[in-house]
């Protein structure tokens, strides 16, 4: 579609037909390429925000552009009653690049985790009988928007107005292995965390925290689910964030970038466990049509193929670097964290003003957790980018009177 209009006149339509969930910032991006995004008054933004850690190879990358126009010519669904090549071919890839054997399909990540508790809760009465299904989470976790995933995440925002959420979830405070350990009962069947949590405030857990949980896990005889949905596909600057840590989980959820900006999600299991989803006991329309696993596939190689996880760790390096500078300048600077491209700077102060300003001066980021704004950039970010982005941060801070 061409847009033609302004942006004030796509917000007067908005305002009238579009269901008012999210608070949307007056921006109306129409196109992207790299780093970058142009509104439909034809202003250009650099994108440090990249759709929430979606678009990782940047916007309208060539070869996922490629891979979709093809594809799309070609065939676009066909349902899971049939076997779909494109959606072996990525299913194989995944496992060859993760502790992985089997994988299931859908097209977000809420869906991943839908899928993921109900296989822990499917083997664990197939194991243990009835009644060990609680799955215990982190507090300030985020695992998404449906019923099972609002009443996994710890935080009472999303919940507010749905009762009754689903019972069996638990949770403690993240980092803490000596609560977690006190909170796990006879009713337990598995522990869910993201390894950096995103939508919480950019969390890092302290070091060997997630080894401990799964020693813990491994001697309690409990599933340990890794909802690297934000975190996995290079983000930290490994293909899977659980990489840095020396262990491996027994599920992993994927969606947000694994097919570099169209909607996919995925659960990743061993072979033992995804034998407790056989025939008729989950499923998708959508999940694993040709087209999403075809752009799948073309970004998953040119993640790992193109020297891109290395521009990751080394623009996430530097970025830390400029944003700590950020640290000794301004008193409301309170502390920078994160792993590899996904960074946080925690204020004293709300966010919120800071973010529309960015916006303003052509930056855009976010805030999440009130005072946290986080930089989840492409990872194909490029010095000069990150330069122009801590200049325009630095204009918007240096107004800010406290
Ligand atoms: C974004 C996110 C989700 C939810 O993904 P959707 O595609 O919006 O359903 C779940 N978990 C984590 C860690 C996320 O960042």
């Amino acid at each position: 579609m061409t847009v033609t209009g302004t942006s004030k006149q796509w917000i007067n339509r908005a305002d009238r037909v579009v269901m008012k969930t999210y608070g949307r910032y007056p921006l109306v991006p129409v196109r992207g390429e790299g780093c970058r995004l142009w509104d439909a008054d034809g202003r250009e933004y650099l994108d440090f925000l990249a759709g929430v850690a979606v678009n990782n190879l940047g916007h309208c990358h060539p070869q996922v552009v490629e891979a979709l126009q093809q594809q799309a010519a070609q065939l676009i669904h066909c349902s899971n009653f049939y076997h779909i090549p494109q959606q072996i071919e990525l299913a194989e890839w995944l496992c060859e690049h993760s502790f992985a054997e089997r994988v299931f399909f859908c097209n977000s990540g809420a869906e991943a985790n839908e899928a993921a508790i109900k296989l822990a809760r499917k083997q664990s009465m197939e194991r243990f009988g009835e009644n060990r299904f609680e799955v215990i989470t982190a507090q300030a976790s985020f695992h998404g928007r449906t019923l099972a995933t609002i009443s996994a995440t710890g935080q009472d925002k999303v919940k507010a107005g749905f009762n009754p959420l689903l019972p069996g979830f638990k949770n403690v405070p993240f980092g803490d292995i000596n609560t977690l350990a006190a909170a796990i009962g006879p009713q337990t069947c598995a522990i869910m965390l993201e390894p950096v949590q995103g939508e919480g405030g950019v969390n890092v857990p302290p070091a060997g925290y997630l080894k401990q949980v799964r020693e813990l896990c491994d001697r309690q005889n409990l599933l340990l689910i890794f909802d690297e949905v934000q975190v996995g596909c290079g983000r930290t600057g490994t293909l899977w964030a659980y990489q840095q840590q020396g262990i491996v989980p027994n599920l992993m959820t994927l969606a947000k970038a694994l097919a570099g900006g169209p909607p996919i999600g995925a659960l990743l299991a061993t072979e033992q466990l995804a034998s407790s989803l056989g025939p008729g006991t989950h499923g998708s329309t959508f999940g694993g049509n040709p087209l999403m696993c075809t752009a799948a596939l073309a970004a998953m190689r040119t993640l790992t193929e193109g020297g891109v996880l290395d521009n990751c760790v080394a623009m996430g390096d530097y970025l830390r670097q400029r944003l700590l500078q950020f640290k000794d300048k301004y008193s409301f600077v309170r502390e920078v964290r994160g792993q590899g491209l996904i960074l946080g700077m925690e204020l004293d102060i709300d966010g919120g003003e800071i973010v529309v300003a960015a916006m303003e001066q052509g930056l855009l980021i976010n805030c999440t957790a009130g005072k946290v704004l986080r930089f989840v950039p492409p990872l194909i970010v490029s010095q000069e980018e990150i330069d122009q982005a801590i200049d325009i941060l630095d204009r918007v801070l240096a107004t800010v009177s406290v």
